[in-house]
């Protein structure tokens, strides 16, 4: 199927074809017309499976009708709401939807916590048709009266099972009770828990239609995993710098369970002369999104980051990751490695692990239903890292466990050739596995609302769908749309 079976206004179909689209994702071609035609969806897609094309476009599409270029705010009320679990997913959103609005004369913006509120709130008094938004922030600026949701005709909830993650459902129920009751409202999840149901019953029509195309908890083909044993939690610095040199990797997310573990493992793969950074809770959004931006631009080989900093980014074609610390929760494992190996892209999972961490493999291995083998990587410590205290510091460390021991191997090269389009984007969604390997609640560093609700980020993998996607591939911003930025606040936490 082509874009422009779609039926889609002339003028996203330019911003369409730009941005090098040809045909329809599945969940494209399977949600685009029910939302043109004004239904209820409830899609399960994870990011990177072109799930925010999905909804932006029909709903630019909807909207056009009420697309002018008159100057008076009144002319512009809100009339699309995107709503989003963390700050970088909602200004990915917000990214797309300016791309896609180029050539419409539609208005957006975008509000997330952590950033000075004035600018947002000039940007709003001015008006926007489409907004998108975390939830707490969205309250503020309700609060404040600089906000009027009384148009809003189009709801959408992005990562919706992160949002009940993270506590917003009494934020999220609060802002639909400002919403018209007469609307269009859509969901997007990872996964369908009962949880999500429940939400859907809440917030859809009675029957919403049900478009389902990612698969959860599975690996892809193209995509090889690799565990490596060490001796001690201190030698995992080595092994990752070991590790990044053997492969000669070019572009790696390493990721740690603790914010202390990513600061501190990124300094010292700087002093061993690697370009590293870390992201994670404790970042400014000022400084997460530069950051990224340096990832993206090649000027940072190892991004070292919590997994709740690294929900929900946008970066196509990653080589690799590597578990510094195995994840508490298993699911996060998926999440994690499918930011490798998407969409005709090969890519190298590596994971690190101690004695102390074999219930997390255990756990992972019961997920994805494989073994991930156990090879040892035997390394020597230099004299000061072995007088340095441990990175995860999770009880006692002992190697005398493993049995099977082999020598250290490089593995194949970080960028096998292209295969074929990941069947994952394909499958039908299985929700038979939901249960299994539940995880253990939210990463150690989630950033905390006012209230002390943990704050995990957005649904994890990371899109290569775009053919011609490839890292550091910037969108033209379109000048009629406003990024809120600004000075951080000293509100930390994503309200
Ligand atoms: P998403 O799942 O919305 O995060 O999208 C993942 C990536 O896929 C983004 O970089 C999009 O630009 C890209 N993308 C979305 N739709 C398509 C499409 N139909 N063809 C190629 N790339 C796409």
């Amino acid at each position: 199927m082509h874009f422009s079976e779609l039926g889609l206004n002339p003028a996203i179909l330019k911003a369409v074809t730009e941005a090098g689209y040809e045909s329809p994702t599945p969940i494209q071609a399977q949600a685009i017309p029910h939302i043109m035609a004004g239904l209820d969806v409830m899609g399960a897609a994870q990011t990177g499976t072109g799930k925010t094309a999905a909804f932006t476009l029909p709903i630019l599409h909807r909207l056009m009708a009420h697309a002018n270029t008159s100057a008076s705010p009144a002319r512009h009320p809100v009339r699309g709401l995107v709503l989003a679990p963390t700050r970088e997913l909602a200004d990915q959103i917000y990214q797309n939807l300016q791309q896609y609005a180029t050539y419409t004369a539609l208005r957006s913006a975008v509000v997330f916590g952590g950033m000075d509120m004035n600018p947002q709130t000039q940007a709003l008094r001015a008006g926007v048709e489409l907004l998108v938004a975390t939830p707490g922030r969205l309250l503020d600026h309700v609060q404040q009266k600089t906000l009027n949701l009384s148009q809003v005709s189009i709801l959408v909830l992005d990562e919706a099972d992160r949002m009940l993650d993270m506590g917003f459902l009494p934020d999220l129920q609060r802002i639909v009770n400002l919403l018209p009751s007469s609307r269009q409202s859509l969901l997007f999840s990872a996964t369908f828990s009962p949880e999500i149901r429940k939400l859907a019953k809440t917030f859809l029509n009675d029957k919403p239609v049900t478009v389902e195309v990612a698969r959860r908890n599975a690996t892809a083909e193209n995509l090889t995993q690799k565990l490596y044993r060490v001796d001690s939690p201190e030698l995992k610095r080595q092994a990752v710098i070991h590790l990044v040199r053997e492969e000669k990797l070019e572009q790696v997310i390493v990721f740690t369970n603790t914010k202390i573990g990513a600061s501190r493992l990124a300094r010292e793969l700087i002093r061993e002369g690697i370009a590293a950074d870390a992201i994670h809770g404790d970042k400014s959004q000022n400084e997460r999104l530069a950051t990224l931006e340096r990832f993206k631009n090649n000027e940072v080989i190892v991004l070292v980051a919590t997994d709740v900093a690294a929900r929900g980014l946008d970066i196509a074609e990653l080589p690799a990751v590597i578990n510094f610390d195995m994840p508490h929760s298993p699911e996060d494992y998926v999440h994690r490695i499918g930011r490798t190996g998407r969409a005709g892209a090969s890519g190298l999972a590596l994971s690190l692990m101690v004695a102390t961490e074999e219930r997390q493999v255990a756990g992972v291995e019961a997920l994805i239903g494989k073994s991930l083998g156990r090879e040892r990587l035997a390394l020597v410590a230099p004299a000061h890292a072995v007088s340095s205290r441990s990175f995860n510091d999770r009880g006692p460390r002992s190697s005398s466990s493993y049995s099977g021991a082999q020598s250290s191997r490089a593995p194949a090269s970080a960028k096998p050739p292209a295969m074929p389009a990941d069947p994952i984007f394909y499958a039908p969604y299985d929700d038979s596995s939901s249960s299994k390997g539940a995880a253990s609640g939210p990463p150690s560093d989630a950033p905390k609302t006012p209230g002390g609700v943990p704050q995990p980020g957005g649904a994890a993998s990371v899109a290569a769908i775009r053919s011609s996607a490839l890292l550091g591939v910037r969108r033209p911003a379109n000048p009629k749309s406003v990024l809120l930025g600004g000075k951080p606040s000293d509100k930390s936490a994503d309200s």
